[in-house]
């Protein structure tokens, strides 16, 4: 699953390619991706230019005119820029048609990406936003702010998932940071000190830039656009490298499940 980098990644590559176009017709080929009534989506972006590409956690916000279109790519959702003529792949479900002879498609071949469309002033009204925590580069994203948050007996990993906490990290990116801040995935997140939180606010900042300077990872079917690949995969200290020696310390990388998900971690760098 895309996480913020490659979220991030995707976003700068589309606005290169789309900003200032504007939308002659839309093609649904299957409607149950909008979770917006399909006519207003319809009859409210004909005529609309995408004005600017945003970002919010792993949302992406197209901002048209007088909407916001808020984009999850779930699992394996990704946009294509073709021309008109270009033959529509498999997979395709919803055609964006441009004013000139472009269209922007939606592609997805688990159908779990969605679309919702709000005028400006309702954004973060209601799903998919409302609920949503800061983001990581959020200036509010501080010692005060975790430390309140993390005032409970969750497993830290669990807490660090919460997308009501802090919107954007999953599972490779939390595995990473942990490591980075020498933090034991099942620690418990109430028994964290101040410098410990502050480790984790620092390595989650650190692993996010890292990566979407890389482009992202590109792990599983993952991939942004056609050429596109990212490279952070190759600086990952722990995720995927079960059996392995930690960089740091030459122990072997071990594999467990926290809150259902693999957990990669060092025994020695993260000691309980
Ligand atoms: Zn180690």
């Amino acid at each position: 699953m895309p996480e913020l980098p490659e979220v991030e990644t995707v976003r700068q590559t589309l606005r290169k390619k789309v900003l200032n176009k504007t939308i002659k017709s839309i093609d649904i080929l299957y409607d149950k991706i909008i979770k917006t009534d399909l006519n207003l989506f319809k009859t409210r972006l004909i005529n609309q230019t995408i004005r600017e590409i945003e970002r919010y956690g792993k949302y992406l916000l197209f901002r048209f005119d007088d909407d916001y279109l808020i984009s999850h790519l779930r699992m394996e959702g990704k946009y294509l820029l073709r021309t008109k003529d270009k033959e529509i792949e498999k997979h395709t479900h919803i055609i964006f048609q441009f004013t000139d002879d472009k269209e922007l498609r939606y592609h997805d071949v688990r159908k779990f990406g969605t679309m919702h469309l709000k005028p400006h002033d309702e954004v973060f009204q209601d799903e998919p936003l409302a609920k949503l925590g800061i983001e990581p580069f959020d200036k509010t994203f501080n010692l005060k702010y975790l430390k309140n948050k993390l005032n409970n007996k969750r497993k830290i990993k669990s807490s660090l998932l919460d997308q009501t906490i802090v919107t954007g990290l999953g599972n490779i990116y939390v595995n990473e940071v942990l490591f980075l801040a020498n933090i034991h995935p099942k620690r418990i997140s109430h028994t964290l000190s101040d410098d410990e939180i502050k480790r984790i606010i620092m390595a989650t900042i650190s692993v996010l830039n890292k990566a979407i300077e890389l482009g992202g990872s590109t792990i599983r079917s993952y991939y942004s656009d056609d050429n596109i690949t990212g490279r952070f995969q190759n600086e990952l200290y722990v995720h995927n490298r079960i059996d392995e020696p930690c960089y740091i310390c030459g122990e072997t990388i071990k594999k467990i499940k926290v809150c259902g998900r693999g957990t990669y971690y060092c025994p020695v760098c993260q000691k309980i």
